[in-house]
């Protein structure tokens, strides 16, 4: 059933509006009429023909053009949910613009609010910002920065109390925020509402209801902040454990020598290093990787191109290298690993294994993964991974 929308002045003057072609411009003024009260409209192309350009005849090639133009400029995001893995687009500013006095509940299934490409985008929807203290959330916050300014997406209202995941109750916040914002919150804001609700008639229902709640949340919201301070200090005072972080520029100055490049210390590799030294690592054991990777003949070959501090922050790598029989293998010959290790897999200092970037630990009694392995072939080596 389509509904009346609101189509502001701004519309036009927006940017990503403004990319779109007439025909792509036509079909997202058409969403917002199909669109449900959540935003949600069915992401088929015979869909929105036959609905928008009923007197036209439009290819549906047309059509899947117009609505890839949409998409790709971030004003709709699609997903699949549901039994019958249906395609739905949300359009992302839906309640930014749209003033929905009473909505009605959606048909279409709910997306999954722990997708990271859902929270990422929420995240750009709400611009960063935590809706809770009003603070912005740093977006490479995951687990190597301090843990409680990482992005967590918020049910508004908590599924406990009848929530959605839809989009409308989904917002982006702080871990810490989200975590903090205990059961006291929501029953005193709960409380009021059944009270007031009681005792007014339905018609003013809706100001009442907005007015208490904003005071509400505003004292909340109060005491949520000054908890995030608090989290703030102890986050200040007792950073993540990193193992003497002044090994590490010492680390990039001896690899410089070593190699004879000009490597910079950049964030990324300070935090591969010191994973590596949590795992049991030592700079001398990276170092060592990289003096026998530098006698590589597929490394000579390459000029050293793919030897940098990142490569030798990777526990594979480092596991690879000081591994090495200094004698080069021969053509033809593969290289075997040690019989109880799969031909891809690694085995840690602490005796653990594991295989690809080192990330994933194998279980003791998992059998020997057979995937990769790598040989001479026609004088280069050649791995698969
Ligand atoms: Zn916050």
């Amino acid at each position: 059933m389509a509904r009346i929308r609101t189509i502001k002045p701004e519309f036009w003057e927006d940017e990503k509006i403004g990319m779109l072609s007439h025909g792509a411009r036509l079909l997202f003024i058409g969403l917002l009429n199909l669109s449900d009260d959540e935003g949600l409209v069915r992401w088929n192309a015979m869909y929105l023909g036959s609905q928008l350009f009923m007197y036209d005849e439009i290819k549906s090639d047309t059509i899947e053009r117009w609505m890839d133009e949409v998409r790709n400029n971030e004003l709709v995001y699609v997903y699949q949910a549901g039994k019958a893995r249906q395609t739905i687009a949300y359009i992302v500013n839906f309640h930014k613009h749209q003033r929905i006095d009473r909505p009605s509940p959606s048909k279409f299934p709910e997306p999954n609010p722990y997708d990271a490409r859902v929270k990422n985008m929420i995240a750009d929807r709400d611009k960063w910002m935590c809706h809770i203290c009003g603070e912005e959330i740093p977006k490479n916050a995951r687990a190597d920065v301090c843990q409680s300014k990482a992005l967590s997406i918020d049910h508004v209202l908590p599924l406990a109390k009848g929530g959605s995941s839809f989009f409308s109750n989904l917002k982006a916040s702080h871990l810490s925020c989200n975590q903090g914002k205990g059961s006291k919150y929501y029953s005193t804001i709960d409380s009021t509402i059944d009270s007031t609700i009681d005792s007014t008639i339905d018609s003013t229902i809706d100001s009442t209801i907005d007015s208490t709640i904003d005071s509400t949340i505003d004292s909340a919201l109060e005491r949520e902040r000054e908890k995030e301070k608090e989290k703030e200090d102890i986050c200040r005072v007792s950073p993540e454990p990193s193992p003497a972080s002044g090994d590490f520029s010492e680390f990039i100055a001896e690899f410089n020598r070593i190699r004879g490049s000009r490597f910079q210390a950049i964030d990324k590799v300070r935090r591969q290093f010191n994973a590596r030294l949590k795992e049991g690592f030592t700079p001398a054991q990276m170092l060592q990787a990289l003096e026998t990777a530098m006698k590589d003949k597929y490394h000579i070959i390459e000029g050293y191109k793919y030897l940098t501090p990142e490569f030798f922050t990777r526990s594979d790598k480092i596991e690879k290298f000081i591994n090495v029989n200094s004698s080069s293998p021969t053509s033809g010959q593969e290289i075997t690993h040690a019989p109880q290790l799969g031909a891809d897999e690694w085995m840690r200092p602490d005796g653990t294994r594991t295989y690809g970037t080192g990330s994933t630990t194998v279980p003791p009694d998992a059998p020997p993964r057979p995937s990769a392995s790598w040989w001479w072939n026609d004088g280069l080596k050649q791995w698969n991974m």
